[in-house]
């Protein structure tokens, strides 16, 4: 089939299943089990792991598409832009046979358990300890800020299993069930008045020993091919919906404010360049990486630049809307949800300092930033400071 007919298809098929208003974990379930028997969930995942193996183009169309619609699949973000990436990167077949298709049919949604309230940033200081026992591991401790977890059936989890190797090489990566005895999701509100994310509670949680995610104490190497997943597919938009739902978009603002005045049309202007700079930016690191050519820290800068956008498009927003931007709105969404998400999206993921200094160090070739914590046995740190 040529691109143009699979891109027609693809919009006959949103246009009778993207409903309007489908909200709730059920209807997202549904909704990614219609997609994955119409041939759109893993586009470009491999065939054998439960992908339809098309290539980047097919992924990009059905994407492009997807902008005009509603799509309520946002429980699933986290495993469709993180957690099966890492996977099939990095998992066993087994693991792979047992948990991609499961997460393309929205039968397992997955959160990713990394950040604790000592280790956002610095997430190499983390604390919660994954101790050997019979058949594989005992695990205490405590994280946060993480997204979707109250939904979630399994969380990609980062723990620490050796106290005397420096922070970063006694780390390991596991897969743990969210239904296992001793895990307590705790959902956190926001300011925007939603549960966005939770705070979680390990009290001697067993995993058996077949969710080890690569080698014991390499969990570090593990957690950098996540985050650069994780980059790439915040600022790619993964698992979230068009811009047409966004009120603090090009589209819907162009729409609803006056384009005669010239400053609102230079702003105007300014957001549109901005988002297509983006998306253009955004193709190209994707279909850099189908073709075996991983962006990198590049993706750190895509990230970066989604969160500068972002706040432009909400400030804009502010401007023109004026006190009614953060009215809530009967069903408390709209534009006052989007101004509020807003300033997260400069910390999730990594904050803004952050990527500055990733693409610093990484894509410009600055000096990087002195540390003095790099060959320090963790139990000799003062974890939960930045050192
Ligand atoms: C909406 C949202 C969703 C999230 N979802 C998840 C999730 O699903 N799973 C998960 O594990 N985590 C999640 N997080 C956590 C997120 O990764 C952390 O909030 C982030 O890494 C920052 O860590 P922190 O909050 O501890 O801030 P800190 O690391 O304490 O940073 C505080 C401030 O210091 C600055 N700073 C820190 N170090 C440096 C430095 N070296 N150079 C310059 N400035 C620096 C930071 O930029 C920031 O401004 C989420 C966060 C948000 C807001």
């Amino acid at each position: 089939m040529d691109l143009e007919e699979y891109r027609r298809r693809a919009r006959a098929w949103l246009v009778e299943n993207a409903v309007e208003g489908a909200e709730g974990v059920a209807a997202a379930r549904r909704f990614m089990a219609a997609m994955y028997d119409a041939g759109y969930s893993g586009i470009s995942w491999p065939k054998e792991w439960g992908g339809q193996g098309l290539t980047q183009a097919e992924e990009l169309a059905f994407a492009a598409e997807a902008r005009d619609f509603t799509l309520p699949i946002y429980a699933f973000s986290i495993g469709l832009g993180m957690c099966g990436p890492t996977i099939v990167d990095l998992g066993t077949d087994e693991q792979r046979r047992r948990w991609v298709r499961p997460l393309l049919r929205g039968e397992r949604i997955w959160c990713q358990l990394f950040s604790e309230p000592g280790a956002g940033s610095d997430v190499a200081s983390l604390q919660t300890r994954a101790e050997p026992a019979e058949d594989g591991w005992i695990v205490n401790g405590q994280k946060v800020w993480t997204s979707v977890a109250q939904y979630a059936d399994l969380g990609l989890l980062l723990a620490r299993t050796d106290v005397e190797a420096p922070k970063h090489r006694g780390l390991t990566m596991l897969v743990i069930d969210m239904h296992a005895p001793g895990v307590t999701v705790r959902p956190l509100k926001d300011m925007s008045g939603r549960s966005n994310f939770n705070e979680i509670f390990f009290d001697n949680v067993h995993i058996p020993a077949e969710n080890l995610i690569g080698q014991v104490d390499d969990g570090w190497s593990c957690a950098v091919t996540t985050l650069l997943h994780e980059r790439l597919s915040i600022s790619g938009g993964v698992g979230m919906s068009g811009a047409r739902d966004n009120p603090a978009s090009f589209e819907r603002l162009r729409e609803v404010v006056d384009t005669g005045d010239p400053i609102v049309r230079d702003q105007l202007v300014e957001l549109y360049v901005r988002s297509r700079a983006l998306t253009l930016f955004n193709q190209r690191l994707a279909e850099e990486t189908r073709a075996g050519v991983f962006p990198g820290a590049r993706g750190s800068a895509a990230k970066l630049l989604l969160a500068e956008l972002t706040n432009f498009g909400a400030d804009l927003a502010i401007s023109l809307a004026g006190p009614e931007a953060v009215a809530y709105d009967d069903d408390g969404g709209g534009l006052a949800r989007a101004v509020s998400q807003a300033p997260g999206l400069s910390l999730g993921g990594g904050t803004n300092e952050i990527m500055r200094n990733i693409v610093g160090d990484r894509v410009l070739n600055l000096p990087p930033e002195p540390r003095s914590d790099k060959n320090v046995p963790f139990k000799d740190l003062k974890v939960g400071t930045q050192q």
